[in-house]
């Protein structure tokens, strides 16, 4: 059967590895299905300066809606993705989602940046901020500091050399670089000395539970206490509750992101939410503090 298909380097038949690669590839397919049939969407979720209870920003974060099994998280389907062309193709249809949405809301006199994720590849891809001058010149209304990109810290890890190089000449175009999930990574330290970040997200995992586990508190304390020393701007993600804001600036952290503050939300639900942030007494008191 092996021979049969071709694949005849195979010399045992493993019916239980051709399966699964079977799987893989009709779940591919029906991933560059989505792309091309439309089934892909941005959502966003809100980014505030908890000091002034302004909202500094809106990131960009990607959903399938499936027509069978409703609206996909990414970590049900960025799996899947293990080609990287498949996963440039992908990273330049969300860039250009962000910006056609940065053209919208600011029709509708909404101007506020929006951060994208890039992946490792993509970012390392030959000709990435070729591609980014070039999609930016498409939408000229829009002002590259609009567009802020996060990357992992590992996207760093495999290439430092070609990662300084990508993440330099995007910040010259004028889009400014997020470190995303920090302190997940193995060389967070020497990361944040070599990388000419503008911004550094801890890490959900660690912000979520640092009011009950003391572990956690140890590492966002870390973190803040580093990020500080370098003198980076940081922002929490995974602010749940009005007690994380508190304690995070305490602190010294007063970016934040979290379901507290807001979920990702469809586009036009966004002017809505803006609209109603400034009556969340609670929120907006942490200001006076
Ligand atoms: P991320 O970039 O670290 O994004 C933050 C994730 O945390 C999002 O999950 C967001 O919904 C979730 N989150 C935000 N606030 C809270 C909170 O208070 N509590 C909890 N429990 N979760 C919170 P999401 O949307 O499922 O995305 C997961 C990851 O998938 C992202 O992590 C990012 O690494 C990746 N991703 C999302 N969109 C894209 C994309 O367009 N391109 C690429 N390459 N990766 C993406
Ligand atoms: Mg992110
Ligand atoms: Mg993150
Ligand atoms: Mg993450």
């Amino acid at each position: 059967r092996a021979k049969q298909r071709g694949r005849d380097t195979f010399h045992f038949f493993d019916p239980d590895l051709d399966r699964m690669l079977q799987v893989r590839h009709e779940q591919r397919q029906r991933f560059i299905d989505a792309i091309n049939h439309d089934e892909l969407r941005l959502y966003f979720q809100p980014q505030v300066d908890m000091r002034s209870g302004r909202v500094v920003g809106v990131e960009a974060l990607i959903r399938w809606q499936h027509p069978e099994q409703g609206l996909l998280p990414p970590g049900d389907f960025l799996p899947i993705i293990d080609t990287s062309s498949l996963e440039v193709d992908l990273g330049e249809w969300v860039l250009t989602q962000a910006l056609e949405q940065l053209t919208k809301w600011q029709a509708l006199g909404i101007v506020i940046p929006v951060s994208v994720n890039i992946s490792p590849t993509h970012l390392l891809a030959s000709g990435f901020s070729q591609r980014l001058a070039e999609l930016l010149e498409r939408y000229p209304q829009v002002s590259p500091d609009m567009l802020k990109l996060e990357v992992l810290e590992s996207a760093a890890m495999h290439d430092v050399e070609a990662a300084l190089k990508n993440i330099a000449r995007c910040q010259s175009l004028g889009v400014g670089f997020a470190i995303d999930d920090f302190g997940t990574g193995f060389s967070s330290l020497t990361h944040l000395r070599q990388l000419p970040v503008n911004l550094i997200k801890i890490d959900q995992s660690f912000v979520r539970d640092m009011l009950i586990d003391a572990n956690d508190m140890a590492i966002v304390e870390s973190v803040i206490y580093m990020a500080n020393r370098f003198e980076r701007p940081m922002l929490a993600e995974g602010v749940e509750t009005l007690e994380h804001a508190k304690a995070l600036m305490k602190l010294g952290c007063h970016l934040a992101q979290g379901f507290g503050i807001a979920r990702p939300m469809p586009p036009e639900a966004l002017p809505e939410w803006l609209a109603s942030w400034p009556k969340r007494a609670d929120w907006q008191a942490l200001a006076a503090r």
